[in-house]
């Protein structure tokens, strides 16, 4: 793969809503990631930081500057090329776990990888279920499941395509404190072990202290980058 930055953002402009409600959420954002970290991303409610996952994720396009995800250019890509990119390169974590409710947890995972014509997809959906400890729960329905639980499936379906990028939306939010503490391990035990890059946002300073470096947002623009700064460090010597 490319040795460049795992995630690239140059002055990165997002307005969504129409007419009246019309809001330019992320103004100007410069932001790079190098492979293999962890990054919290803090910052007041509505400042723009779920706005910002959905950008590096590709499921929001933005409306001016580039965005590079482990060396590819989002902007160029079609809606087939975009989907196809996401379901191989980048793994999403949410607050409120988005399980398919008619499907087991196995089949919960293995979704990507069928959609992505992996004939082994079920015997890797079912490893990747024991790697977080729910070697028993293959055959149950989200609803019959804990909130923890529902969240590990959410993991593993996640991680199932050992996906470059991990991006995580507030993954403890729904969560008892030692239950989330449980999900946070299994997510940087991933990132560690697999060189995932992970990106995750958090209200919890404990959580975003954790991370090797804190980004902080307010307003739609970066008003901390951590340690490197966007578009310098590495990346603009070589
Ligand atoms: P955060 O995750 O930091 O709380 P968000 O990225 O969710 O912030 O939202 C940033 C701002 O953009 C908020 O004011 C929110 O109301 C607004 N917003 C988010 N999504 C939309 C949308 N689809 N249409 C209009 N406004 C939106
Ligand atoms: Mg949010």
């Amino acid at each position: 793969m490319a040795s460049g930055p795992a995630i690239a953002l140059k002055d990165v402009h997002l307005t969504l809503g129409d007419g009246a409600g019309k809001v330019h959420i992320l103004k100007g954002i410069d932001l790079e990631i190098e492979p293999g970290t962890s990054v919290g991303l803090v910052g007041p409610s509505g400042s723009g930081k779920s706005t910002l996952l959905m950008v590096m994720a590709g499921l929001e396009r933005a409306d001016k500057g580039t965005v590079h995800v482990a060396g590819t250019e989002l902007g160029p890509l079609s809606e087939d090329q975009l989907a196809q990119f996401r379901g191989q390169n980048v793994g999403i974590i949410f607050q409120s776990f988005h399980l398919v409710p008619n499907m087991t947890a196995l089949e919960n995972v293995a979704v990507p990888l069928e959609l992505a014509g992996d004939t082994a997809a079920f015997s890797k959906a079912q490893a990747e279920l024991e790697a977080v400890g729910l070697g028993h729960r293959l055959h149950h329905y989200p609803a019959q499941m804990s909130g923890g639980e529902q969240q590990r499936v959410a993991v593993a379906r996640a991680l199932v395509v050992e996906p470059a990028i991990l991006i995580a939306d507030e993954p403890t939010g729904n969560l008892d404190e030692t239950t989330g503490n449980q999900i946070v391990e299994l997510m940087f035990r991933a990132q560690e072990a697999r060189g995932t890059t992970l990106v995750l946002v958090t209200h919890d300073p404990g959580l975003a202290a954790q991370c090797a470096r804190t980004v902080r947002v307010r307003s739609g623009e970066i008003e901390d980058w951590g340690q490197p700064r966007a578009m310098a460090g590495a990346g603009a010597q070589a």
